[in-house]
């Protein structure tokens, strides 16, 4: 039985039904006894259903060849430092130089006053992340593969906003993008309170 809390990873596992641990299968038992750890899943469900709900980017291989040799070459250096925050920095500054050059003149002032709303939100939230040193942390494995998969959807969104023109379309793809910071910063934010720092 346990007496503590759950952990991400155990609220992970109970959302996924694996009971191939001991601490797991504790787990399930766990929230059924326990309302705090019932809300935290709850939460843990609505999260994941946001992150379904974001349309899977798939941007042509064909076009920005190099900058898609970037992102790839970016994830498997993230996948080999198995989780950090530094390709993320990475895909930020690829968005400014991309921002530089392919921002166009939003036919109208509303749009381009989004765009800049929404890319200052952002990076205040990419500043957020980077003052808390997520690396210096050690992230459970299911943690990590959560945080992975949402700074691959962000490099993804970066891809795309390379080959955006239209002021309107920019404007979606910037709002996701804020959408996965935040996530991002939430996943951060739950596993942190869940192991006590
Ligand atoms: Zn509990």
């Amino acid at each position: 039985m346990t007496t503590s809390h759950l952990t991400m990873e155990q609220l992970l596992a109970v959302r996924d039904g694996d009971r191939s641990e001991p601490a797991y299968a504790d787990a399930h038992q766990h929230v059924g006894e326990c309302d705090g750890c019932r809300l935290e899943l709850d939460r843990l469900h609505q999260r994941t259903a946001r992150l379904r709900a974001l349309p899977r980017m798939t941007p042509a291989r064909n076009q920005f060849p190099a900058v898609r040799t970037r992102v790839v070459a970016e994830r498997r250096q993230r996948r080999l430092r198995a989780v950090g925050i530094g390709g993320l920095a990475i895909a930020a500054s690829l968005a400014l130089v991309v921002m530089g050059r392919d921002l166009v003149q939003p036919n109208r002032l509303d749009a381009e006053q989004q765009i800049a709303t929404a890319k200052s939100e952002s990076q205040q939230l990419e500043q957020k992340l980077h003052d808390w040193d997520p690396q210096s942390r050690v992230l459970n494995s299911r943690a990590a593969v959560m945080v992975m998969e949402i700074e691959d959807r962000i490099a993804d969104l970066d891809v795309r906003l390379a080959q955006t023109q239209e002021s309107d379309r920019q404007l979606v793809l910037w709002q996701q993008r804020v959408g996965l910071m935040n996530t991002l910063v939430e996943v951060h934010l739950t596993r942190a309170s869940n192991v006590g720092f």
